[in-house]
């Protein structure tokens, strides 16, 4: 059973730190929790943690996922503020709750009950400002003076409808692991969409849609508009296309027909990450960016991980 690792473009920041663990027989869910819990920090992520992009009102909502492909038991938080790290929340959502989605304030009440480290902590304060200044900028560009004068007690529909993501700002941390055992896990943790309505999750807590794994068929994770692969389950479906006999990169081609076939109100694009039971791995975009998506990978054999350029298909 070769150990395997794969993850998206934010997930360079930790691919070393995943590696390493597997690489001295760490069971997937701990790789995982490895593998983002250095994205989640780190300093030049834009997309993924308390520095990345925040909601209209201008605070951070984190949404991550884990999910067990042995047991398929999952955990996921939504739209969490005041955290280090969501990715760790999320796990304990599933091991300690007989819940699988926790969001807002009581995802927050959880946090705490459990001791999990607050943040915004001092080694995130660069991204933290920077962030703000983001957001004070573009709120400075679309929003006139009359009405900021009041925000955020405006309504906010008109400018979520202007917001920043999927037009530019977009990513996601994935991790998708094999472990020793034989056994597929998957993980995600994202800021989402920028300056989004707040109280919006993304597809990355969605079981099913940013997020999926079965160790007898394989695991997908994905990038880009949530919105879309919400509402075609992408996640779920690479996952059972494969069990319908497909190759992995033959589910990902068949998942996408599924996207296209979505009308969509934006220009934004998917990425889909996916590895089978034996940990071959694909990665497939579509839309915009696609030439700047990267992806990691490292199975058993291989000296050192890899920087691979997604596969890229059009609407
Ligand atoms: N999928 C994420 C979301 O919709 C964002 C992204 O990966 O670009 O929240």
């Amino acid at each position: 059973m070769a150990k395997t690792i794969l993850v998206s473009s934010e997930g360079k920041y930790g691919i070393e730190a995943g590696v390493e663990v597997l690489r001295g027989g760490a069971a997937r869910l701990d790789v995982i929790e490895a593998a983002i819990r250095p994205v989640e920090i780190a300093p030049e992520c834009r997309s993924v943690g308390l520095g990345g992009w925040p909601n209209l009102t201008g605070a951070a909502e984190l949404d991550a996922s884990i999910m067990d492909g042995r047991t398929l038991h999952s955990g996921s938080v939504g739209a969490l503020s005041g955290f280090r790290h969501p990715i760790s929340v999320a796990r304990q959502v599933m091991e300690r709750l007989p819940h699988v989605l926790l969001v807002g304030a009581g995802a927050a009440r959880f946090a705490t009950e459990i001791g999990a480290e607050p943040g915004p902590t001092d080694d995130q304060a660069a991204a933290v400002a920077l962030a703000r200044q983001g957001w004070e900028t573009w709120l400075t560009a679309h929003v006139p003076a009359e009405v900021r004068a009041d925000w955020p007690d405006v309504p906010l529909i008109e400018w979520a409808r202007q917001s920043a993501d999927p037009e530019t700002a977009h990513g996601t941390t994935i991790a998708l692991v094999k472990d020793a055992a034989g056994e597929i896990g998957c993980g995600v943790s994202t800021c989402g969409w920028a300056y989004k309505y707040p109280g919006r999750l993304g597809d990355s807590p969605i079981i099913g849609a940013g997020v999926y794994a079965d160790s007898r068929y394989g695991a997908a994770g994905c990038t880009g508009m949530g919105e879309l692969t919400i509402r075609t389950g992408t996640a779920r479906a690479v996952v059972l296309y494969m069990k319908m006999g497909l190759s992995v990169e033959a589910a990902c081609r068949e998942a996408l027909a599924d996207l296209r076939a979505a009308e969509r109100r934006f220009k934004g694009g998917v990425t889909i990450h996916a590895i089978d039971a034996a940990g071959q791995p694909c990665v497939l975009s579509v839309g915009r960016f696609t030439d700047t998506v990267r992806w990691y990978f490292w199975t058993e054999g291989m000296p050192a991980f890899e920087e691979r350029q997604t596969l890229v298909a059009g609407w």
